[in-house]
């Protein structure tokens, strides 16, 4: 809110909402932005003077602003594609983020469930107006240069958006940055999980060859591993390391007969998919789970030819972690979803699957995280024919390539939450092997505020 005459308007830096009307609504264009960009802080300048209600307040960040993990200034470009000024909109949203046009297709949007224009019809689309501004960009060079005018060597080992986030942001501090990727391509889940039809390959390539081109060395069918002895970093050459490797293991459903043929971990279905190699489905296929990667098996399958796709989940539609707009886009296409349904045994011909025994669930108190516990109804159960079961429960840090790092008890890596050094001096660790199974943007904060600390260590 801002009061005042014609040469004295002042912010009531309380009562702000950070709408920008007021810099909108100046025709003498007297108030103007101002943006620190350490913190992605905005104040307000008048003719280069900050001029808040009292010196050392601080106009809020907008609620959409606030809510996005790396703080990307949504108001900001929204209103400058408004304005038409499509190529300073881009510049804005790369300021901070390495990865808009993925973001554009995948975010799971925070910045728009806290968008206070909800409240008069809708949400402003945010998500969606990043990804036209991205493809706007499309063909326009990165014009952004790695110096490399420092001698120290980081390595990153994982090619996700939490090793791209940091590489990307290292090179531009002029580190010489290298990634150990595993598998033979590279984008972590956005490749090898994400299926193409939600995500296009040739967008991802695009972004993570604008990140190569800073100058990031990229080495793909490179497995890293610690020794256990805490000496890894010394003996690697290195003078920092990034551990973004992900969570890439399946949890099990834990129910007899689980080892039958047949039966799938959702992760590797994807996997398998998105490296080309050849999958059958056969007409009738069960997912279970209730995330993303339950929605984006069941999609997959339907693509696959699968005739009858049915999903069981154990809780209802509210408590579902997947995004929204995905699991109604699944039921459009044919997925049958059954809710507050949970397998109890796997049914097997000859070694192979032929069907699971379920049982019906109901709700009871939230749990330690606030959501409702299923509960089994006795006396419920029930059989379905299956030829496929793709369980989609759950994922988990690999352990192995890990000795000598502190973990968690759900098994994820221990690390300083302010800078996100792990207990060995020099490696630091970030995304879904510290949160667990998260969201891309996540990952990308993290790797954004990784390569500061190691840029703080190397000091
Ligand atoms: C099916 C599916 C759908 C999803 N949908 C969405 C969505 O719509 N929106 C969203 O925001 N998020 C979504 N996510 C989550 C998002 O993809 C992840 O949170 C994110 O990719 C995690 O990033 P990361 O960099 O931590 O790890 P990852 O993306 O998992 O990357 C880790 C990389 O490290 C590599 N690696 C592992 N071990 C080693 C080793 N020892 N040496 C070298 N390399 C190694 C792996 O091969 C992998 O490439 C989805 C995830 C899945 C699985
Ligand atoms: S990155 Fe995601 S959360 Fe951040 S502004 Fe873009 S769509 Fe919103």
């Amino acid at each position: 809110m801002v009061e005042g005459r014609t040469h004295r308007p002042v912010i009531h830096a309380t009562k702000c909402h950070s709408c920008d009307v007021c810099l909108r609504g100046c025709p003498a264009e007297f108030i103007q932005e101002y943006r620190t960009e350490e913190e992605s802080l905005r104040g307000t300048l008048y003719r280069g003077k900050l001029a808040f209600q009292k010196s050392q307040d601080k106009i809020p960040l907008p609620p959409c602003q606030q809510a996005c993990p790396i703080h990307q200034d949504a108001r900001g470009y929204v209103a400058l594609i408004a304005k038409g000024k499509f190529k300073e909109a881009l510049d804005l949203v790369r300021e901070v983020n390495p990865l808009p046009a993925v973001c554009g297709f995948i975010c799971h949007h925070p910045c728009e469930e806290a968008c206070l224009r909800e409240d008069v019809d809708h949400s402003v689309p945010i998500r969606l107006l990043k990804r036209f501004i991205a493809e706007y960009g499309r063909e326009r060079k990165e014009v952004k240069k790695g110096s490399k005018k420092k001698k120290q060597t980081i390595l990153v080992v994982g090619s996700g958006p939490a090793g791209l986030a940091c590489a990307n942001d290292l090179c531009l501090m002029g580190f010489k940055v290298t990634i150990f990727e595993a598998l033979p391509v590279l984008g972590g889940m956005l490749r090898v999980g994400i299926p193409e039809f939600r995500l296009p390959r040739e967008v991802l390539q695009m972004e993570i060859e604008a990140i190569r081109e800073l100058g990031v060395e990229m080495k793909t069918d490179h497995f890293f591993r610690f020794d256990g002895n805490g000496r890894t970093l010394k003996r690697s050459g290195f003078d920092a390391i990034f551990l973004s490797m992900g969570a890439h293991r399946s949890s099990t459903l834990n129910v007899p007969g689980e080892s039958l043929r047949g039966i799938f971990p959702g992760v590797e279905f994807l996997r398998e998919i998105n490296l080309g190699k050849q999958v059958e489905t056969g007409k009738k296929v069960a997912v279970i789970g209730g995330g993303n990667v339950a929605i984006d098996v069941a999609r997959s399958a339907l693509r696959l030819g699968a005739k009858k796709v049915d999903l069981y989940y154990r809780r209802s539609k509210k408590e579902m972690p997947a995004i929204p707009e995905e699991v109604d886009e699944a039921i459009r296409e044919g997925v049958n979803i059954h809710f507050l349904t949970a397998p109890v045994r796997m049914i097997g011909k000859n070694g192979k699957v032929v069907g699971m025994e379920c049982i019906r669930m109901r709700l009871g108190e939230p749990d330690e995280k606030g959501r409702r516990k299923p509960i089994p109804i006795q006396g419920s159960n029930f059989k379905v024919d299956a030829e496929m079961i793709i369980a989609a429960v759950g994922q988990k840090v690999d352990p192995k390539p890990l000795k000598g790092l502190d973990m968690n008890p759900d098994g994820t890596i221990r690390v300083d939450s302010k800078t996100g050094q792990t207990n060995l001096k020099g490696v630091f660790a970030g995304g879904d092997m510290v949160t667990g199974p998260g969201w891309a943007i996540d990952a990308i904060a993290s790797g954004k505020k990784a390569a500061k600390s190691i840029e703080e260590y190397l000091k």
